[in-house]
């Protein structure tokens, strides 16, 4: 068995202006693409060969963890973002942010913050921790949620390859431009699933 790059869940153009279909198509066919294919080529022959990626993610180590985990990312990153508008979170969500952070806008402010300390290229994450409780946490490289206890809700990727095309080295700029389109329907859903 070999893994597929999964389709897009919205054209190349639909997050424009804020994501640019330039860097849509270097980041999903190029970089997405390429961990597909070198995690295909790595676990043949091998006892991962039939394993479903979270299985792997959970087990491996090295280069097969590096590229299973970073399939498994962007494909969560994907459907974090959409090009529909006005979007809100879901009651219930809202309802947990706020006991958590006390609002949104400072959810999301804690968000950009803990991006943005994100030293190199990694990942910042709301969770779901075990106690149902949300957390913002950030991981180095390919290193994501799955090893732990806690369940991911929303990812911002903030390797440069992310947003260089579009922001050059600002990361901040690109993370206002992630707010501005991202999907609160996908994750009041990932909400919905993990509590
Ligand atoms: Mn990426």
């Amino acid at each position: 068995m070999s893994f597929t790059l999964p389709a897009l869940p919205y054209a190349k153009d639909a997050l424009e202006p804020h994501i640019s279909e330039r860097t849509l198509s270097y980041h999903y066919d190029k970089h997405h693409a390429t961990y597909v294919n070198k995690l295909n080529a790595l676990i043949a022959d091998t006892e991962f060969e039939k394993q479903p990626l979270e299985d792997i993610i959970k087990t491996s180590k090295g280069a097969i963890f590096n590229n299973a985990a970073q399939v498994w990312n962007h494909t969560f990153y994907w459907n974090c973002l959409t090009g529909a508008k006005n979007q809100e979170p879901s009651a219930q969500l809202k309802q947990a942010i706020e006991n958590k952070f006390d609002s949104i806008e400072s959810m999301l402010a804690e968000l950009k913050e803990k991006a943005l300390a994100n030293f190199g290229s990694g990942w910042t994450w709301l969770v779901v921790n075990a106690d149902k409780t949300l957390e913002i946490i950030n991981t180095s490289n390919a290193s994501c949620p799955l090893t732990t206890t806690s369940t991911a809700i929303l990812t911002i990727d903030v390797w440069e390859h992310a947003y260089y095309l579009d922001a050059q080295n600002n990361r901040a700029k690109y993370i206002d431009s992630f707010f501005t389109v991202m999907s609160w329907d996908a994750v009041s859903a990932n909400y919905n699933k993990a509590i």
